[in-house]
């Protein structure tokens, strides 16, 4: 049985880096960006109005006053997108609304507040009471002050989150360059499963597997293609792996147990190679990993990482969490591959009978400057609602018999709170 690292760094040595592909800005979200992106304008392209008022030249309002008023004759407006013809001279104001470009010869912008617009009738417009002194470059956005032309704004590597896809549109990016997603084909096996649009008959449970597992991978970014469900017989088994051998990775559920052992292992060793067969860990110690012989889009032999996480519903998803997920983060590009993890104080004592690491389900909550963990309730790795209940795994090292409560344990972050509103936090 090797360790969770080992485990992790095998599956890491089998995948690589994906290529790069032009893709549309909103759907690179999430996605490593392949390419530097310098901008060809300057952001904003002109000086331009910070505020609704009136163009001057600061000058003009040396002794202004909400007393006494200093009196500028209106020679034109400029609307957001239009350009003034005309120029402030001493005297005058251009009225000027917010985001337009400043016209020539004004200095600053007064907002209408500061001026005495709100008293005046409609016809008095053409002139403009100015009610306190004013600075240079008052209320003025500067040409290039968010991004200088020929300037460096995201290099390559970065992790596109909604901000990057707002800053490429700033820079008129309609598409970029970036590593592309991998398809992860996820194939469930099992006589007892039936798939969720059909009636239950007896003896038989529901394939949820598939969409767990499904629902992790695009979370992460992937792409899951859903492969349906292999019976455990060899003919099913090989027949459902050959529809995902144009995936970059095959992930099977269940068959890793010791009653389907033997079947699984001869078609694993015919079709691929297995590289591990259990892990040191509860739940997902039956994890197993290796490679299934298939071709690539030009018909040249390829090996396709192939991941079997345990049938257990919850050691699918807390082995996925582990592996599967870094995996894909490397195929993408990425290269922060871990969960966030905290250090909380654990509220109930965590057994740990056998010497493997466990990673039990919990909810953890802020309460002060501490984070506090404790159990979902039952831990059985059947029980898939526990997992729907956590938003953290706390970690019992393979060396310690129990956490004790009351101390201080490593907690993986699944989720924030966030994203956690159904749980009963506090
Ligand atoms: P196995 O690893 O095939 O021995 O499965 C272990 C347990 O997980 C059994 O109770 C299975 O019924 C259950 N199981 C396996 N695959 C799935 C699945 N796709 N959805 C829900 N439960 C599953
Ligand atoms: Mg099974």
């Amino acid at each position: 049985m090797i360790s969770v690292e080992e485990a992790l760094e095998k599956i890491l040595s089998y995948v690589n880096i994906l290529e790069e592909e032009p893709v549309p800005i909103l759907d690179t979200l999430g996605q490593v960006l392949a390419e530097d992106i310098s901008s060809s304008i300057d952001i904003p392209p002109l000086d331009n109005a910070a505020m609704d008022g009136y163009a001057i030249q600061a000058g003009d309002t040396a002794r202004a006053s909400s007393k006494s008023p200093a009196y500028l004759r209106v020679i034109d407006t400029v609307i957001a997108g239009a350009i003034s013809e005309r120029e402030v001279k001493p005297g005058t104001a251009i009225r000027i609304m917010t985001g337009a470009p400043v016209p020539k010869g004004a200095d600053s912008v007064v907002r209408f507040e500061d001026t005495d617009e709100a008293r005046r009738e409609k016809s008095a417009n053409n002139e403009i009471g100015i009610l306190c002194k004013t600075k240079a470059g008052l209320n003025i956005r500067r040409a290039g002050e968010d991004v200088i032309r020929g300037s460096l704004v995201l290099k390559k590597g970065t992790v596109i989150r909604p901000a990057e896809v707002g800053v490429l549109a700033s820079l008129g990016k309609s598409q970029v360059r970036v590593i592309r997603r991998p398809v992860v084909a996820i194939l469930a096996t099992g006589n007892e499963l039936v798939e969720i649009n059909q009636p239950l008959p007896p003896g038989k449970i529901y394939n949820s597997n598939t969409y767990s597992v499904s629902a992790l991978v695009r979370r992460y970014g992937g792409i899951p293609k859903l492969l349906g469900i292999a019976l455990d017989s060899e003919d099913s088994l090989v027949a459902g792996l050959r529809r995902g051998l144009d995936a970059d990775m095959l992930i099977t559920s269940g068959g890793v147990s010791a009653g389907d052992y033997d079947i699984v292992k001869d078609v694993l060793a015919k079709e691929g190679e297995i590289s591990f067969w259990t892990v040191r860990m509860k739940p997902g110690k039956p994890l197993a990993f290796g490679t299934i012989k298939g071709t690539d889009q030009k018909g040249a032999g390829r090996n396709i990482p192939h991941l079997r996480l345990p049938g257990n519903p919850v050691s699918s998803m807390v082995t996925f969490e582990l592996v599967a997920r870094p995996a894909i983060f490397k195929m993408m590009g990425k290269k922060s591959l871990a969960k966030p993890t905290v250090e909380a104080v654990i509220e109930e004592p965590v057994i740990n009978t056998d010497g493997r690491r466990v990673y039990t389900r919990a909810i953890v909550a802020r309460r002060g400057d501490k984070y506090y963990a404790r159990l979902t309730g039952p831990q059985g790795s059947g029980i898939l609602t526990s997992m729907s209940l956590a938003n953290g795994l706390v970690i019992v090292p393979e060396d310690r018999a129990e956490v004790k409560a009351g101390e201080i344990a490593q907690v993986i972050m699944l989720d924030w709170n966030e994203e956690s509103s159904n749980l009963a936090t506090g």
